[in-house]
């Protein structure tokens, strides 16, 4: 079946508000199977809407409006669908009852124009709105299902979960369901992934893959469409394994799990602790790390080393260093990782200096730059990075890179060992 969503409202174009009423939408309808494959927003236009409905009736077999159900002249979603199907309406008193109890239980009289929000097409079915006036509608002609819905997003999902899903699910077949799984890399590029898997992704049918870059990660998608679950699962895990064969050396995880959690993980495997001394990051890379549950049995400490004086009273990084080589330099990256692990007795401790942005560059500084390092007891490691994005860019790559750093770094340790 396939479904366009139309979301109506001149402060949607304008981009006064975000369109949530969509994104619950496309969610709620996708997890029952349903094909969303079009979603028009337009203003409160008569003429344009009632394009937008013409449009939508060729192409949709189901079409679902949020907004224009309100009591004032500028909420016309109803009245421009009943001239576009040459509908007629009536007064319908169970819902001229309901509003007018709404008020009522406020302590509210029901004014005049509340009455245009009991009018309905004929031949509709009422979509009862217990948290608000206006209620849902939902009208077939033929073949087609257009549904009406309020406007407020608590409104819509009332709705939408009360009254259009059992309507969905009572009137059409069982659409199947939508089962995505994702894959996580790490030390690998977006195009460098994309080519080793060139075959697959030009092949995809069902399961379909998709591959982005995301926040010092690659995210590999798999989406399958089936009539039951298992299925689809068993489909997704013969792409999965066909995916693993290839790329298993970079891929860390699935689904929710994050850099922080796999180091998390690494850490408690061979039983280490860790401590980060950071300044351009401002504390964000101890905060990823304590947003994993149980982050307490390995992160020690930290300190935010943000001025000199911090850096050199905290952890000892020696001024000569920060006067030569200034404070976003290797050796003051080592230092910092050296001095923070020794502060706090642990097995790695990690360095961060750089500069976030937009201002602080110089002519051989860039904004972006970034030198990140690892200290444990083999010795100090220490990367240099160009990010050059924004301010919350910088800070957010420079926390998730010198994280990847440590599980290197624990990797190659195991490996030398060996
Ligand atoms: P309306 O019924 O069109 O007057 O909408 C009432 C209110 O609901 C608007 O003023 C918005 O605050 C909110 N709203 C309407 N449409 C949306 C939407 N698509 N997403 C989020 N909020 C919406
Ligand atoms: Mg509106």
């Amino acid at each position: 079946m396939k479904v366009e969503v139309i979301n109506t409202g001149t402060e949607l174009l304008l981009g006064e508000i975000l369109n949530t009423n969509f994104q619950y939408l496309s969610r709620q309808l996708n997890k029952l199977g349903f094909d969303v494959l079009y979603q028009t927003t337009v203003g409160d236009n008569a003429g344009r809407l009632k394009d937008v409905f013409k449009t939508a009736l060729e192409r949709a077999d189901i079409v679902i409006t949020t907004g224009g159900l309100g009591p004032t002249r500028g909420d016309i979603t109803k009245e421009v669908l009943c001239e576009t199907l040459n509908l007629g309406t009536y007064l319908d008193l169970d819902t001229w009852n309901r509003i007018n109890n709404y008020f009522c239980k406020r302590g509210l009289c029901m004014s005049g124009n509340n009455e245009k929000q009991a009018m309905v097409p004929i031949g509709a079915q009422v979509l009862t709105n217990e948290v608000g006036t206006a209620p849902g509608l939902a009208v077939t002609q033929g073949d087609k299902l257009i549904v009406l819905l309020p406007g407020p997003p608590s409104e819509m999902q009332h709705v939408y979960e009360k009254q259009l899903e059992p309507y969905l699910i009572n009137h059409f077949a069982k659409q199947g369901v939508i089962y995505s799984h994702i894959i996580r890399l790490r030390g690998i590029g977006e195009s460098a992934v994309a080519e080793k898997l060139d075959d697959i992704i030009t092949s995809q049918t069902n399961p379909t893959i998709a591959i982005y870059a995301r926040r010092g990660e690659i995210i590999i998608r798999l989406t399958a469409k089936c009539m039951e679950l298992n299925e689809a699962k068993t489909l997704i895990a013969a792409m999965e394994a066909l995916v693993n064969q290839r790329l298993s050396r970079y891929i860390y995880g699935t689904d929710d799990e994050t850099l922080a959690s796999y180091l998390g993980r690494e850490l408690l495997r061979t039983g280490s602790t860790i401590a980060f001394a950071e300044s351009c990051t401002g504390g964000l890379a101890s905060s990823l790390i304590t947003d994993v549950p149980g982050s307490s049995e390995y992160l020690l400490g930290s300190a935010v080393t943000y001025s000199n004086m911090a850096k050199h009273k905290l952890i000892n990084v020696s001024q000569e260093n920060l006067d030569t080589y200034g404070a976003v330099s290797e050796p003051v990256a080592r230092q910092m990782a050296e001095g923070v692990r020794a502060l706090f007795g642990t097995t790695y401790g990690v360095g961060i200096t750089g500069i976030a942005g937009p201002g602080g560059a110089t002519r051989d500084k860039p904004v972006g730059l970034v030198y990140m390092a690892v200290a444990d007891d083999k010795g100090t490691v220490c990367d240099k990075h160009i990010f050059g994005g924004s301010r919350t860019d910088n800070k957010m790559r420079s926390a998730l890179t010198a994280i990847s750093m440590v599980i290197d770094r624990i990797k190659e340790t195991e490996n030398t060992d060996k």
